[in-house]
């Protein structure tokens, strides 16, 4: 019996992996993909995303990796250039932000979280939930990379495992503040293309979304209202191309000095919503409860939030002090409450570029 099964192994799952196995707890996780790898994702990690790594004693693993430090972002919009602050933390270090590949960010904190005692399983499915004669949620079904059926049991099951989350699928919370895409989006990697940080273009009808990454390449994601889709799918690469012209010109010319490197990867599943995030047994972390869409990348520093603050509520769960439910009501009420101002700015973002009021 473990106290926790964690369902997905990304920004999400390993640092809750981590964070229960450095107390003490007997952790599961387990991951449906073969660990390292890439997911669907761009890579923009705010300074207080950074700063969550520092205090892990992770940064360092990540920046290891010829990760350059972001400390400048110019944000252009109605012809105006915005340039981001990045000030000095409470210690006095200079902020700055990364844009981390996902194969690597995420193997980092995979590492990290089998390093701390917590047992790490990839290639596993979970396929369904185990519940007892109270209907508590008590464990999972799963598939292992033999597609051998395996069964665990936990005291609580945690889903982290993303927009399509299985454990959100059986456990049916109520969903509020839901709302459709409003964009689609498409990116890829560059190399030879002169950055010296961060750029945002945003248009109504387009943005583009420039990250320096590692190896040297720079990771470019365009975005476009969600009706879209259909039209760019067809031919991403001339209406990316197209896009970057009309909305970053001087940018499109350093493009063009440069070698694009991999294919373009896009979605247009960038919805917005908040689940409840617990019930009898199980609780969702990450986009499994909460979703923002990508306009102003703020995913992977959204989970690796929850993380810190789930580990505390499921710690004083687990250990006694006060009843799941209880304080498990007030680390929804933290999420909510934490990512409210986020999550305008975002929406306000992502509805001017969609071409959509209020
Ligand atoms: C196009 C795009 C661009 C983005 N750009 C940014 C950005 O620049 N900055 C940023 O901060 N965020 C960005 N995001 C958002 C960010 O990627 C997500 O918020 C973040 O990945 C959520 O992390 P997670 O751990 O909750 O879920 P995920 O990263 O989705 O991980 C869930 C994991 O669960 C596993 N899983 C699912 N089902 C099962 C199962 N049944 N059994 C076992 N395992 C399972 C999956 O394999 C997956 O590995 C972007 C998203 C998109 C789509």
């Amino acid at each position: 019996m473990y106290d926790a099964i964690i369902v997905g192994g990304r920004v999400s799952g390993a640092p809750l992996s981590m964070l229960l196995a450095r107390r003490g707890y007997r952790v599961l996780c387990v991951e449906k993909d073969r660990m390292p790898s890439d997911t669907l994702s761009t890579h923009y990690l705010h300074p207080a995303g950074v700063a969550r790594l520092r205090n892990w004693g992770l940064l360092e693993a990540v920046e290891q990796s010829a990760c350059p430090r972001i400390t400048r972002f110019e944000a252009h919009r109605d012809g105006q250039v915005m340039l981001e602050p990045f000030g000095r933390d409470a210690s006095g270090r200079s902020q700055y932000a990364l844009c981390p590949r996902r194969e690597i960010l995420d193997y980092v904190l995979w590492e990290a979280a089998g390093a701390a005692g917590a047992e790490m399983r990839d290639r596993t499915r979970v396929i369904g939930l185990l519940t007892n004669d109270e209907g508590v949620v008590s464990g999972i079904e799963a598939k292992d990379h033999r597609k051998r059926d395996v069964t665990e049991q936990a005291r609580v099951v945690i889903g982290a495992d993303g927009i399509h989350s299985l454990v959100a699928g059986v456990t049916q919370p109520e969903t509020y503040m839901e709302l459709p895409p409003l964009l689609c989006s498409y990116y890829s990697y560059w190399s030879g293309v002169v950055t010296e940080g961060v750029e945002t273009y945003f248009k109504p009808g387009a943005a583009i979304l420039v990250f320096p990454t590692h190896h040297d390449q720079v990771n470019i994601g365009a975005a476009w209202p969600a009706a879209r889709f259909r039209e760019v799918r067809k031919d991403v690469e001339a209406v990316f191309l197209e896009t970057l012209r009309e909305v970053a010109p001087a940018l499109s010319e350093r493009v063009a000095a440069g070698e694009r490197q991999e294919p373009f990867r896009g979605t247009r599943e960038l919805p917005f919503y908040r689940r409840q995030p617990f019930g009898p047994g199980w609780a969702l972390i990450g986009d499994a409860g909460a979703e923002i869409d990508s306009t102003l990348g703020l995913g992977i520093t959204k989970a690796f939030t929850e993380a810190d603050q789930m580990a505390i509520a499921l710690d004083i769960a687990l250990s006694g002090k006060q009843p799941f439910a209880q304080i498990m009501r007030q680390y929804q009420e933290v999420r909510d409450e934490g990512q409210d101002l986020y999550l305008q700015a975002n929406l306000a973002a992502s509805r001017y570029i969609a071409g959509v009021s209020g």
